[in-house]
């Protein structure tokens, strides 16, 4: 669903991703960990074009990612993308923020796109704060509202780029358990997360990176109880 071919990166004379290969089936859930500076935000950002590459090729579903234009607010609706930071639009109601993308981008009438919201917001556990703004509600509120907003313009695939590293620690889990919930349902995920319970849950591979590269690609329990490099030993160490 997700094929990335030799994709180069620079900013400026620095180079954050060097010749990156990566593909990912449809329903599996691919974690990526690796030291800060490793290039797996920029990743992320290159697969919903946040960010253009140097060279190689992405494509999702078959299509390459498009330049520019129309075709770029189609490919930014089927990857959805939740942030370490919340992203919530604070002058709109949780149903608002959740209604919004569908009614202007998928062109959904009011009623429908509320419907559809209010069940994602049930589905994530806030369906009774959808009147409220999100500066009323917990970080981990605020985090499953901004997964249900990416989900309501029905993706094909969802990146999270640490998705609980801002929250306090009694709320992580009220967010992985949703992004566990998602993966077992079979939904596309590449999640970058220093979380290993949640790897070792949910995960189907672990990428490792370092300096712009994967190093290393494993199933988790192989990853965490045998890794094969001597980076991800030593970043595990680190970590664990
Ligand atoms: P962290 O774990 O800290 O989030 P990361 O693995 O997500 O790290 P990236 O944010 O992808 O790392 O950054 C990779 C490298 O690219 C870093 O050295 C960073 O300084 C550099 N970089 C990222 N974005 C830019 C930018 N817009 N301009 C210049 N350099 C950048
Ligand atoms: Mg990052």
């Amino acid at each position: 669903l997700v094929d990335i071919r030799g994709v180069d990166k620079h900013f400026g004379d620095f180079q954050a991703l060097k010749g990156i290969d990566l593909q990912i089936e449809r329903g599996e859930v691919v974690v990526v960990i690796g030291p800060s500076g490793s290039g797996k935000s920029t990743l992320c950002r290159t697969i919903n074009r946040l960010e253009t590459i140097d060279a190689g090729t992405i494509a999702i579903d078959g299509k390459p990612l498009p330049q520019e234009g129309r075709p770029l607010a189609q490919l930014r609706s089927d990857v959805g993308m939740v942030f370490q930071s919340f992203n919530l639009f604070a002058h709109m109601t949780i149903l608002e923020n959740v209604t919004l993308g569908p009614i202007q981008v998928r062109g959904l009438k009011k009623q429908e796109a509320e419907a559809k919201a209010m069940e994602l917001l049930e589905r994530v556990g806030v369906g009774h704060q959808a009147g409220k703004y999100p500066a009323q509600l917990s970080g981990g509120q605020q985090q499953r509202v901004a997964i249900a907003r990416s989900l309501a313009m029905r993706p094909k695939v969802m990146l999270f780029d640490e998705p609980t590293s801002a929250l306090d620690p009694e709320m992580i889990n009220e967010v992985l358990d949703v992004m566990v919930e998602l993966g077992a349902e079979g939904m596309t995920m590449i999640v970058v997360t220093h979380e290993m319970g949640f790897a070792r849950k949910a995960a189907n591979r672990v990428v490792f990176m370092a300096d712009g590269e994967i190093v290393e690609v494993a199933g988790p329990e192989e990853f965490f109880t045998h890794p094969r490099s001597e980076r991800a030993r030593d970043f595990l160490s680190k970590i664990l």
